[in-house]
C-alpha cells in the first residue's frame, strides 16, 4: 500500500497589479501663473518640459503610423485652470523638438513659446469647455477613419468589443473651415454629447482623454476600428454585432474604467442602431448631405 503523499506546500505566488504610467498632470486650481515672469517659470519648469517631450513622442508615433502628413495635427495639454500646451503650427509631427511647444490660455491667446501656435488649438480648446474631465486632445489625419469622415459615415457600433469599451459611439461633427470658431463650437457639441473620439467631416479625427497617450490611444482605436470595418465591408457578408446584453456589459465595463456613457439610459433597440450606417449603402435609403 502506497501512502498518499501530499503536495509540497509552496506559498502562492504573489501578483502584483500593473504598474500604469501616471501621466495625468495634476495642478493647485486657482493657482495659474499670471505675471510673465512666472508664466515664464512655469513654462521652464521639469514638470512641463516631461510634458513637452511626451508631446513630441506622441507626434512622432502618429507620423510613424501615417496620421499625418505633411504639417498635419497638432496636440494639446490641459496644465492648468486656463494653461494649455499646445504644437505649433506648420512643421510635421514627427520632428518635433521640446523648444516647438507653446503655451496657450482657454481663448487660444499665446502666452509663451518661440513659435507660433496652430490655429487648430481653437478646436482643442472647445473640447476642454465641453468636457471638464478633458485633460489632453489628440487631432490627426488617419487614412481609414478620415475616409469616413469624407464620406460623412458615422462607424457603426457593436462590432469590436474594444471599441465600445475605449471609444464609445464614434461622434461626427460637420465641417467648417480649419481654425475657425464655427468647427470649435460643432466639435464642443459632440463632445458635450459624450463622444470621446470625433470624425470631423471632409477633414479628419479629433479624440480626447485623461492625458496625452490616453488621448492618442483613442485615435490609434479609431483609426484601427474604422479600417476593419472597411475591409470587413468589402469582404461583402453580412456584417455582424454583438446583442444588446453583450453590449451593456461592454457599457458597464466602460463605466467602470470611468468612462461616461450617454448609452446606459437608452432601450436595447436603440443601442445597435445602426440603420443610418447600412442605410446609407442602400440608394433608396441614402440621404444626400
Ligand atoms: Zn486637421
Amino acid at each position: 500500500m502506497s501512502e498518499k503523499k501530499s503536495a509540497p506546500k509552496t506559498a502562492a505566488p504573489k501578483i502584483a497589479a500593473p504598474i500604469l504610467p501616471d501621466y495625468v498632470f495634476r495642478w493647485t486650481a486657482g493657482k495659474d501663473p499670471t505675471a510673465p515672469a512666472a508664466i515664464a517659470k512655469f513654462f521652464d519648469s521639469a514638470p512641463i518640459r516631461v510634458l513637452k517631450e511626451r508631446m513630441c513622442d506622441i507626434g512622432r508615433r502618429m507620423w510613424q503610423r501615417e496620421y499625418t502628413d505633411g504639417n498635419g495635427g497638432n496636440l494639446t495639454v490641459r496644465v492648468g485652470d486656463n494653461l494649455f500646451l499646445t504644437t505649433q503650427t506648420l512643421i510635421s509631427k514627427g520632428f518635433m523638438t521640446p523648444e516647438t511647444i507653446a503655451l496657450v490660455d482657454g481663448t487660444g491667446q499665446q502666452l509663451a513659446g518661440k513659435f507660433k501656435r496652430t490655429s487648430e488649438c481653437l478646436t482643442h480648446l472647445a473640447i476642454y469647455r465641453a468636457q471638464p474631465s478633458a485633460r489632453a486632445t489628440c487631432h490627426a489625419h488617419p487614412v481609414h477613419a478620415t475616409a469616413f469622415a469624407v464620406a460623412g459615415l458615422q462607424p457603426p457600433v457593436g462590432m469590436i468589443p474594444e471599441a465600445e469599451v475605449f471609444l464609445g459611439k464614434i461622434g461626427l461633427a460637420p465641417y467648417f473651415t480649419p481654425g475657425t470658431p464655427e468647427l470649435a463650437a460643432a466639435v464642443g457639441d459632440a463632445a458635450k454629447r459624450g463622444h470621446y473620439s470625433i470624425l470631423m467631416v471632409n477633414h479628419g479625427v479629433i479624440t480626447w482623454g485623461e492625458h496625452i497617450e490616453d488621448a492618442y490611444w483613442k485615435m490609434e482605436n479609431t483609426e484601427s476600428y474604422c479600417k476593419t470595418v472597411y475591409i470587413a465591408k468589402t469582404l461583402g457578408a453580412p456584417l455582424g454585432t454583438i446583442n444588446a446584453t453583450q453590449m451593456r456589459d461592454l457599457i458597464n465595463l466602460r463605466k467602470s474604467l470611468g468612462m461616461a456613457d450617454p448609452r446606459e439610459t437608452r432601450a436595447d433597440k436603440q443601442l445597435l442602431d445602426n440603420s443610418e450606417f447600412f442605410g446609407a449603402f442602400n440608394p433608396k435609403t441614402a440621404s444626400k448631405r
